[in-house]
């Protein structure tokens, strides 16, 4: 067993960023875990225009924190005081960043521009290309090395340590999985007086996802320690490829490629089967435009653009087929002077009039078509195949202002895990709200966490139990497959816990997941190599966590939240959505009292659920004056109760 005055886990954007500002703040007991640093999804992902969102800071357009909170608060669902901060702290974030070398755009006053982004009033939005995130991770990778900070790769988390203390839970480590061990040996126990947890976004819930594949994201492991969780069921969904998952939003759509599905080999009866839905061609490829704008699925655009992606899901999950997108040929009736005005001026501002889809990419963004080139995908050879995909988490782990987990003390969820945005969000604040949860946790532990206050004996104990229990099950034979397993939950949560929702199905899907676990429980792990190891164990704190996510959606459908954000609800009290649609998806309307409230949930030792609907906290008045700011700054009482 090590121990260690504190513990990241995860090294993705905004673990990495935890531990350079950790050790910058003088915490040496220090170490970083991680499955490794070329996982998850901040090195592995990226998309046109990778966004990051900040305080404005160009020209004569005014900013301000509490401009920027209230913009954060308009999504609904959201703290005011935690947008505060997430605002307050953005140029810091970001200044460290640039300070650091990522490349972010500036001109030669060292002025850094924006651009706008969805849900941005004002131009905040920033971005060094298509792998922001990735550029970030380099740069904090090189600041830990330089820094000698200690980072162990190749340990999987199986595990968080919990004890009682005073009355309340505390974290207090985890157990890892070192896969450069094999059976028992591979065991190792990091007991810690602070754990942060920078795990990502639950990226292995649903089969059609556009998380990276390697990140499957380790949040049940702090749901089955009873931390509070907050909006879990604000997820973001869009239409994604799938060979190589990548979003295909943009210039993908504005180029008007054929939508065609083809039987399940995948090869034979190709249809344009969005046809159906439209009186026109025009009609279809003017909705197929303005998809290109409003990437994510969006109840709000439900009729609208997010039509495409319903017919899209339905063409998948009802009917059995699979979705392409074909650049190489227009259909024989497309005309370009009969489509709308606003497609062909811009289609034609953009030098982009060409005879296929594939000619106007080439046109409008050639990146585009060498990206998937880069891939092995050569998009004049072949079509691409798509789904609606999961991309992103809104809600995850309940903290406070300062990142700490709401109800298990010393644990310190920051990045994607922490659920501090709502419904929507503008485009970039998860990049931002990362960074801005590792500097608030280093700032709160180094002012208060740095001695010892952490009973040994009794995180021992609960050390060895965990190890107890998996050693038990070494000692029984493995009798499932992971793999098949892990097939068997994402495929129930794409087709019963995605962007559309409906009680029925959820219940059902429910006691699927809850039966499911149990039996993953009962089986042993003998006989298993260390990574058949890993992902078994891995598939008992997903389902864990997809528990609590079909838990929370279902709670929210039966509260009457109705349609909002990336979900649509079904239910027989609806109104019918389009006409060619079945009789039964009748959509319910939103409800918009619930956008000023979150809710918050927990699993309880037993396995059930409990939810509290929180009223949204205002974002804090703070007209206040120097002294004795830095009075309380000095005293240390900026970090309240708990310091
Ligand atoms: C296609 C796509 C496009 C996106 N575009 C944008 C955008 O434009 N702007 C924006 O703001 N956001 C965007 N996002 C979201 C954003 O990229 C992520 O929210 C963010 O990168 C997550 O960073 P993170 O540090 O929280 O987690 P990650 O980068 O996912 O890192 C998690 C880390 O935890 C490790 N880990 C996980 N489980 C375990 C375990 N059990 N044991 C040990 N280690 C573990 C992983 O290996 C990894 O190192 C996008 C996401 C996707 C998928």
């Amino acid at each position: 067993m090590k121990h260690l005055n504190t513990l990241v886990i995860g090294s993705g954007a905004s673990g990495l960023a935890a531990a350079v500002r950790l050790n910058a703040l003088g915490v040496k007991s220090l170490a970083l875990y991680t499955e490794g640093l070329r996982m998850g999804t901040s090195i592995n992902t990226g998309s046109d225009k990778q966004t990051y969102y900040k305080l404005g800071m160009y020209g004569i357009e005014p900013d301000s924190p509490v401009l920027l909170a209230q913009d954060l608060m308009n999504g609904g669902a959201v703290h005011g005081d935690i947008a505060l901060v997430e605002a307050a702290l953005s140029p810091l974030a970001f200044a460290h960043l640039a300070a650091l070398g990522v490349p972010f755009p500036h001109d030669e006053f060292g002025q850094y521009i924006g651009y706008k982004t969805d849900h941005d009033p004002r131009r905040r939005a920033t971005s060094c290309g298509p792998y922001t995130s990735r550029d970030m991770c380099l740069a904090l990778i090189a600041e830990a090395k330089k820094n000698g900070i200690e980072i162990q790769e190749k340990r999987v988390a199986v595990s968080l340590l919990a004890v009682e203390e005073n009355g309340e839970k505390r974290c207090c480590g985890a157990v890892f999985l070192n896969r450069g061990k094999q059976g028992e040996d591979a065991l190792e126990v990091v007991l810690a007086e602070n754990v942060v947890f920078a795990v990502g976004g639950p990226g292995a819930l649903y089969r059609a996802s556009v998380y990276p594949v390697v990140h499957t994201g380790a949040i049940g492991l702090a749901i089955g320690i009873g931390a509070k969780t907050r909006n879990l069921a604000e997820f973001q969904f869009g239409m994604a490829s799938t060979k190589f998952r990548w979003n295909v939003s943009g210039s993908y759509m504005q180029v008007l490629p054929r939508f065609v599905s083809r039987a399940a080999d995948g090869i034979s009866d190709e249809k344009e089967f969005l046809r159906e839905y439209f009186k026109t061609p025009e009609e279809m490829y003017d909705m197929i435009f303005l998809k290109g704008y409003q990437w994510p699925f969006a109840a709000g655009h439900v009729p609208g653009s997010s039509l495409i992606d319903l017919f899209v899901n339905r063409e998948i999950v009802e009917r059995g087929r699979r979705v392409f997108l074909d650049y190489r040929t227009d259909p024989a009736d497309y005309d370009f002077q009969a489509l709308s005005e606003e497609t062909r001026s811009y289609l034609t501002r953009s030098g982009a009039v060409a005879s296929t889809p594939l000619r106007r990419l080439e046109r409008l963004n050639a990146p585009a078509i060498e990206l998937y080139q880069s891939h092995g995908i050569d998009l004049s050879k072949e079509a691409l195949e798509i789904a609606v995909c999961a991309q992103h988490n809104n809600g995850g782990l309940a903290g406070t202002i300062w990142w700490e987990s709401e109800n298990v003390r010393h644990l310190f969820p920051i990045g994607e895990v922490n659920g501090s945005h709502g419904v929507t969000r503008p485009g970039g604040t998860a990049l931002n709200a990362g960074q801005v949860g590792a500097f608030r946790a280093a700032e709160f532990i180094a002012a208060n966490g740095a001695e010892e206050t952490l009973s040994l004996a009794a995180a021992e104990k609960a050390a060895l139990e965990t190890m107890d229990r998996l050693k038990a099950a070494w000692r029984r034979p493995a009798l499932r497959n992971w793999k098949e397993e892990r097939a068997k939950f994402q495929n129930r949560m794409s087709e019963n816990g995605a962007f559309i929702r409906e009680e029925t199905l959820l219940r059902k899907a429910l006691a699927e997941t809850r039966s499911q676990l149990v039996a993953l429980q009962e089986d042993g792990l003998g006989g298993n190599t260390i990574d058949d190891t890993v992902e078994a164990l891995r598939n008992q704190q997903l389902l864990t966590a997809q528990i609590l996510y079909l838990e929370s959606i279902l709670k929210q459908v039966l509260d009457g939240v109705g349609s909002r954000g990336s979900a649509l609800v079904l239910s027989p009290r609806g109104e019918r959505i389009h006409p060619l649609l079945p009789e039964e998806w009748k959509r319910l309307p939103e409800d918009p009292a619930f956008r000023s409230r979150t809710l918050t949930g927990r699993l309880k030792p037993d396995g059930s659920a409990e939810f509290v609907w929180e009223s949204c906290r205002e974002i804090p008045a703070t007209d206040g004056w120097f002294e004795t700011i830095w009075s309380d700054y000095r005293s240390k009482r900026i970090y309240g109760a708990h310091s």
